[in-house]
């Protein structure tokens, strides 16, 4: 693969994977380490939970997230914080102006809500979390509010929340440097009734970089 997608990462990379279109990926991030994720085609939305590596009651909250940024978007700087109020993982870069914190996963439920019941059988985000949480011991309940990274969840001035063609563009990126030993879930979201994903689910990259012995 093209190893400008290592530009402004540690030397060191770690993990170097391709999430196919539609699938789940979890894996283990150690505190200081940067997990990057690319929008290989553009337009790709990526559900993302993490846990805390050590007790996974500890893990990502959006009202903890927004509450301390006093901010609904996440950018550059912004701090993703735990429901037990300690930060998680920073956002060290990203090319992508912002991402979404309140626009959720999509799930059969609610495609059939929004969408009509033949959309029923129709793969979705929450499949993948249980997925992956099934593999570690947790379970549904365990699937909180998650961050839709590469997504555009406008506000309206009236709160109207919308879902809209993605701010993302091929070979886009955001970058996680934690601040905590963490497992991170991801869902490359399958949603085909929506903009979110371009109505056509594309893979992503996943890099995991630190500061060790460079292996480029
Ligand atoms: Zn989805």
């Amino acid at each position: 693969m093209n190893n400008s997608a290592y530009d402004g990462l540690p030397r060191a990379i770690r993990v170097d994977e391709v999430v196919a279109a539609r699938a789940p990926w979890d894996g283990f991030v150690q505190a200081g380490e940067t997990l990057r994720i690319v929008d290989l085609e553009g337009n790709q939305a990526v559900d993302f939970l993490l846990y805390a590596a050590h007790d996974d009651t500890e893990r990502y909250s959006a009202q903890d997230t927004i509450a301390a940024q006093a901010n609904i978007l996440l950018r550059v700087g912004s701090i993703l914080m735990s429901n037990e109020g300690r930060p998680m993982a920073q956002i060290t870069a990203t090319t992508v102006a912002y991402h979404d914190t309140i626009g959720g996963a999509c799930s059969c439920e609610s495609n059939t809500l929004r969408y009509g019941h033949h959309t029923k059988s129709h793969h979705a985000c929450v499949d993948n979390f249980l997925l992956s949480h099934l593999r570690h011991g947790r379970g549904k309940r365990d699937i909180v509010s998650n961050i839709n990274w590469f997504m555009n969840v406008p506000v309206e001035a009236d709160g109207t929340l919308g879902i809209v063609d993605g701010i993302s563009a091929p070979g886009l990126y955001v970058d996680l440097k934690m601040r905590m030993d963490v497992m991170a879930v991801i869902s490359n979201c399958p949603q085909v009734n929506n903009p979110c994903n371009g109505f056509n689910p594309t893979p992503v990259r996943v890099v995991i970089a630190n500061d060790g012995p460079a292996s480029r």
